[in-house]
């Protein structure tokens, strides 16, 4: 076995217990100890006179004794007095011994570190390290110290000497961690090498720019920053490569079909549309798995062209599928798919998560002997116990973050036909071209960046809810002349029975109100089958008010509503927002959002409102709210794997992520063999196993 990938146990002085230890932080070998990076470190290198001390500031001070006493403030405790000459600093301990107290004799030498802050004395360290210092005290660190992430029990200076054996270990064999980024590539970003990064890092010499450190802008950490985000590239790369490797149905034209479908829609697809599905269509008439994400803003009509795809399958002989995250997204892209292909001579199956009993084992049957063809449902679809008889397409709606364990798992679905399904993803969520390009580099995207004609935009306003009657008469006015509202309560409660409570209540007192409305209620709580029925009544116009949790969020289509209102929508963001905005402004009549916040606005929340009330861009928006809340928020990072990174940080290394896709091609071209181990460096050993699902 190699020295740097040898176990931690095989470095002096580590047994099984602190083997289990370093366990919990993931420290496995001794090359995991190279990479367990400094959180910050501490100025050791030199003395600093008192006189020149800060509050806040670490440092280390060296002073002779004037006084040592026991004081009674609101804690008892030792307080030493020190003075060097250029000031005064006292010591403070709130736990000590007789011994230590004896220590402290006027006149003895004491070497302090520790962080100063203001105290009743003036400037105080309260429990210090210290020593006497003797004149054989050891002259101060030579680098600065580093301060690692660590566990109970496991103390820094016991980190710090096994990553100085890791180093060393390092140092006679540095071919066991070779450089693999190219040198024009290290040249042309200035950056050094990953031996020399990684001592840097561990061990800063005294001349070391600290706030470059502590700000993650200096070379040595932009280098490791640079190859993480290339390993995580070139992963994604690699699955991608792995899926594309088996076979898929080819799937040339569903023409006869999809036409039937289209002569009986109301309407013409948009350019847009049909730009997409020309691109999908390219990608289904291969013999390799379509990976294709469809962004497409709230209301650009991505369920036609979801539609037109499954068409394509179908007329290939093949099953599809589409995946909804919610019970009530499912249940209205059911209803679409019922109303548009049994008319075709298509049956549709259903298959939720709440589906029990003999009407499970009925749908797992129809799915399994090939009677169902078009399937739609929850994620309970893509489980385990799911198996389809040849399934050529799986659609993911309204997800992007489905990721790559999934994408992986559904490559499995398709197997029983030894072929692997095209799968088309589909999401409302605009992101900014090079965070989709690092995210998403397994997939390829297309965007629906045109909505249907007569569209009116949504207007928005921002009122303070003190004027809730206001806005209750608008209710009234909207409804007496034909038109439905939505009223959505954000609720802060974290139990669903709170926020069922609370939204009852504003349904009690709208109803109290508006006597003569119809009102209904969903929230979380409800049975999936009530729901169902509450929205069925709603977009059948059997009620004229909908009051709902954020449950009624994505996708839900109702045109005839024209009205939302939105309570306390500072306490969202705006992709949020934005995506429930879209739920009005779908017919042709012009559509209003209120948004209904409860004063004072924060400065924050003021510019996130008046984003809302400027646009009705997806895009604008997407950009606004990476501006605010930064990109892991906005990609929800955990399921992307761009969170655990260990270095880089999607927001500060922005100029970085831009590169990253170029870099990896290239690193492909010139250099493929680099790249698995590049990979399992910075993503383990699991990372490695993709490809071998
Ligand atoms: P989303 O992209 O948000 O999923 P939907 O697929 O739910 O949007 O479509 C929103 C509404 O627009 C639906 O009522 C749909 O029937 C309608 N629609 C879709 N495409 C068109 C089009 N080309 N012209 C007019 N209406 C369309
Ligand atoms: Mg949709």
């Amino acid at each position: 076995m190699s020295e740097l990938q040898a176990p931690v146990t095989s470095l002096k002085g580590v047994g099984e217990a602190l083997a289990l230890k370093l366990a919990r932080l993931r420290l496995d070998t001794v090359a995991d100890l190279l990479f367990h990076l400094p959180l910050r470190y501490q100025d050791r290198t030199r003395l600093t006179p008192m006189g020149g001390l800060r509050a806040g500031q670490e440092a280390v001070v060296e002073g002779d004794v004037m006084a040592c006493d026991i004081v009674k403030g609101r804690r008892r405790s030792l307080l030493v007095r020190l003075r060097d000459g250029s000031g005064i600093l006292s010591l403070r301990f709130f736990h000590f011994s007789p011994a230590q107290q004896q220590q402290f004799t006027p006149g003895t030498r004491i070497r302090a570190f520790g962080e100063a802050r203001a105290g009743a004395t003036g400037l105080e360290i309260y429990h210090p390290e210290y020593r006497l210092a003797g004149a054989a005290a050891p002259a101060v660190e030579e680098h600065f110290t580093p301060i690692y992430p660590t566990t109970e029990g496991l103390h820094q200076s016991r980190l710090r000497a096994l990553v100085q054996q890791a180093l060393r270990r390092l140092e006679s064999h540095p071919e066991e961690l070779p450089e693999l980024l190219p040198v024009a590539l290290r040249e042309r970003f200035h950056l050094p090498q990953l031996g020399d990064s990684l001592h840097l890092l561990h061990q800063p010499p005294p001349d070391t720019d600290l706030a470059q450190l502590a700000e993650g802008r200096h070379p040595a950490t932009r280098r490791l920053a640079l190859e993480e985000l290339l390993a995580h590239q070139l992963s994604l790369r690699e699955v991608r490569r792995r899926i594309q490797a088996d076979g898929a149905p080819p799937l040339p034209s569903g023409r006869g079909l999809q036409a039937r479908f289209l002569t009986q829609l109301p309407f013409a697809l948009t350019g847009a549309q049909r730009r997409v599905l020309e691109e999908i269509a390219h990608d289904l008439s291969r013999p390799a798995p379509m990976l294709r994400l469809v962004q497409g803003d709230v209301g650009s009509g991505k369920t036609v062209v979801a539609a037109m795809a499954a068409l394509a399958a179908l007329a290939g002989d093949c099953q599809a599928a589409i995946m909804a995250p919610t019970e009530i997204l499912a249940e209205q892209h059911y209803r679409s798919f019922k109303a548009w292909f049994e008319p075709l001579g298509v049956d549709v199956a259903w298959l939720s998560g709440k589906l029990k009993g003999k009407q499970r084992l009925d749908a797992k049957a129809a799915i399994a002997d090939g009677r169902a063809r078009m399937v739609v449902g929850t994620h309970a679809l893509f489980q385990e116990d799911v198996h389809f008889q040849r399934l050529g397409l799986a659609i993911i709606d309204e997800q992007h973050r489905f990721g790559v364990h999934q994408r992986l798992a559904l490559r499995e679905k398709g197997q029983a036909g030894g072929l692997t399904p095209h799968q088309l993803i589909m999401t409302a969520t605009p992101i900014p071209r090079t965070l989709a390009m690092s995210a998403y580099a397994d997939l390829d995207v297309s965007v629906i960046d045109e909505l249907p004609p007569g569209r009116t935009p949504v207007k928005t306003v921002v009122v303070p809810d003190e004027r809730r009657p206001e806005v209750v008469e608008r209710i009234r006015r909207a409804c007496r002349e034909g038109r439905q509202a939505y009223w959505v309560c954000t609720l802060i409660e974290e139990s669903e029975a709170l926020q069922y409570q609370a939204a009852e209540a504003t349904r009690e007192e709208l109803a109290e109100a508006l006597p003569e409305l119809a009102i209904g209620l969903v929230h979380g709580r409800m049975k999936s089958a009530e729901k169902a029925e509450i929205m069925t009544a709603f977009k059948a116009g059997e009620l004229d008010l909908l009051v709902a949790t954020t449950v009624i969020e994505v996708g839900v289509d109702v045109p005839n509503a024209s009205l939302m209102i939105i309570e306390n929508p500072e306490r969202l963001g705006l992709s949020q927002l934005h995506q429930l905005r879209g739920r009005v402004g779908r017919g042709d009549t012009e559509s209003f959002c209120v948004l209904l916040y409860h004063p004072p606005l924060s400065a924050g929340s003021r510019q996130r409102l008046g984003v809302m009330r400027e646009t009705t861009d997806g895009f604008r928006i997407a950009e606004k709210d990476l501006e605010i809340r930064g990109p892991g928020e906005v990609l929800g990072t955990r399921q992307t794997g761009l969170a655990q990174m260990k270095v880089a940080d999607l927001e500060r290394d922005a100029d970085l992520l831009e590169q990253v896709s170029a870099l990896a091609r290239a690193m492909l071209e010139q250099a493929p063999e680099a790249a698995p181990t590049l990979i399992r460096r910075w993503l383990g050993e699991e990372a490695g196993r993709y490809g071998q699902v």
